[in-house]
């Protein structure tokens, strides 16, 4: 596995890769690798010729007061982790590289952001699209594989490529989780023994919920209150936001549909953790 740093060199093994009739695949990671990213890889390198994965704790993705500083890096563990999963190119670029002095531009989905974790992180996803289009351009993939845990990254890095015409497929992996159903995610090092129990209110509140719509209970508002009474009986615990919404749109939804997203963030002691799940009526 090559382990690139300068994106002017990144470009042109991307080119030669290309030139050589190579399709590739791009699994785009803040690093501190786990099981869920090691899947997005497998599906990666199933869907092409050759896999670039690029480690970056994009700094413009944070905003004031969050754990950008504190955000967990363990480069040599990562790279054997990649090299062992298959990736052919490890991309590591320094922030300073990438956002040089006269850096002014952004990438900007519109409407999608304004949902969701966009309420308590204004600007995140602003970062996260100006990021994403900056590596695409990088390391030129055919296409590009994220995680449904992160559902509205993906919806909202699925907008862009379409409204920009970028030719690049996007492709959605499951969540992965613990073998007792916590989302896994860089940000459970973070969990105290004691709120790494209280972490498992997030998937019983997507168990719940589907139960509750499998059993005809069509009110959103309901199953919003049975939700919020379950996380906040757990020690530790505090909301910032439970949505019923529209899976496309990410609009609310007072009813039931077809398919519902459920998408909950919670805080769990001071780590905020996300997860969420399509609610399917039978
Ligand atoms: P991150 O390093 O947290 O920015 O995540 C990099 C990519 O891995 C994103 O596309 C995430 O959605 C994805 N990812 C993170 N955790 C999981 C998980 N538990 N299952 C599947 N994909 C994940």
């Amino acid at each position: 596995m090559e382990v690139i740093e300068s994106i002017d060199q990144m470009q042109q093994s991307a080119e030669l890769l290309r030139s050589a009739g190579n399709t590739i695949a791009l699994v785009p990671t803040m690093g501190f690798l786990h099981p869920g990213h090691l899947e997005l890889m497998r599906v990666g390198s199933k869907h092409a010729d050759r896999l670039i994965i690029s480690i970056f704790v994009n700094p413009t993705q944070f905003g004031p007061g969050e754990d950008f500083e504190e955000y967990p890096r363990d480069t040599p563990g990562d790279l054997e982790k990649a090299r062992k999963a298959g990736a052919d190119v490890a991309f590591m670029p320094r922030a300073e590289e990438m956002y040089k002095d006269m850096h002014q531009t952004k990438v900007m989905v519109e409407k999608l952001p304004k949902r969701l974790c966009g309420l308590s992180r204004p600007g995140h996803f602003d970062g996260v699209t100006t990021v994403v289009a900056k590596l695409f351009n990088i390391t030129k993939p055919h296409l590009a594989v994220f995680g449904q845990k992160d559902y509205q990254q993906l919806a909202v890095i699925s907008r862009m490529v379409m409204d920009l015409n970028m030719d690049i497929q996007i492709v959605g992996v499951p969540t992965v989780r613990e073998a007792d159903g916590l989302a896994m995610s860089s940000r459970n090092k973070y969990l105290s023994e004691a709120e790494r129990a209280s972490a498992l209110c997030l998937k019983e509140s997507l168990d719940t919920a589907q139960a509750l719509v499998e059993a005809g209970e069509p009110d959103t508002a309901v199953i919003e209150r049975r939700i919020k009474a379950l996380i906040l009986g757990y020690p530790f615990t505090d909301i910032d936001y439970i949505a019923l919404c529209d899976p496309i749109t990410l609009d609310p939804a007072s009813t039931i549909q077809e398919e519902t997203l459920l998408a909950l963030a919670v805080r769990v002691g001071k780590t905020r953790l996300i997860d969420n799940c399509l609610l399917r009526r039978d």
